[in-house]
């Protein structure tokens, strides 16, 4: 099984995208796993460089939705691409709406190297 960083960048890291369209997260959320037996529902893609994403885990500490300490959120506003399943899209037709913003993020870290293993939420 994937390593939880792996998955992480799986389902939360593209780097190198400069042009997002309107179709971006229909093709993303396929092409990274996501509409494989369900449509996740809401999914973050972030546009920024891995070592940048990995430094969050080295800035504010915040508690996670779940409670847990182990969230962290990031000192600057980064790109991301908020992916959202389209009101009435069903399995295996998995549509979605394509939000691209520039926020601040918050990552739960784990591990040594302490890296992002969970994506939060933005803020
Ligand atoms: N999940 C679910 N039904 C599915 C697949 C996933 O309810 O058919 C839930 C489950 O709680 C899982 C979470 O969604 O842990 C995250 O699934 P995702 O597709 O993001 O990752 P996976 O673990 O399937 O690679
Ligand atoms: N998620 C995300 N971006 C967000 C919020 C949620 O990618 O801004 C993803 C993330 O993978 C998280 C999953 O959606 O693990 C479920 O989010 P949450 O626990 O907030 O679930 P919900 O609020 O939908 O119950
Ligand atoms: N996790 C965590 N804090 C949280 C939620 C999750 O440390 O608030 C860890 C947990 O060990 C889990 C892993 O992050 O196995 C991945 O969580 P999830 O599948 O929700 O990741 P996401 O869908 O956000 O990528």
């Amino acid at each position: 099984k994937e390593s939880r960083a792996k998955k992480f960048q799986q389902q939360h890291m593209d780097p190198d995208t400069s042009a997002i369209s309107s179709g971006y997260c229909n093709q993303m959320m396929k092409r990274r796993n996501m509409t494989d037996g369900w449509c996740k529902p809401v999914n973050t893609f972030v546009h920024e460089p891995l070592p940048d994403v990995q430094a969050v885990c080295l800035q504010g500490n915040v508690v996670c939705k779940n409670g847990q300490p182990s969230c962290h959120q990031s000192s600057s506003r980064m790109h991301i691409t908020d992916c959202r399943l389209r009101n009435g899209s069903k399995y295996p037709k998995c549509q979605y709406q394509t939000m691209q913003k520039e926020k601040s993020i918050i990552v739960a870290c784990e591990g040594d190297p302490y890296v992002p293993v969970h994506f939060d939420a933005s803020v």
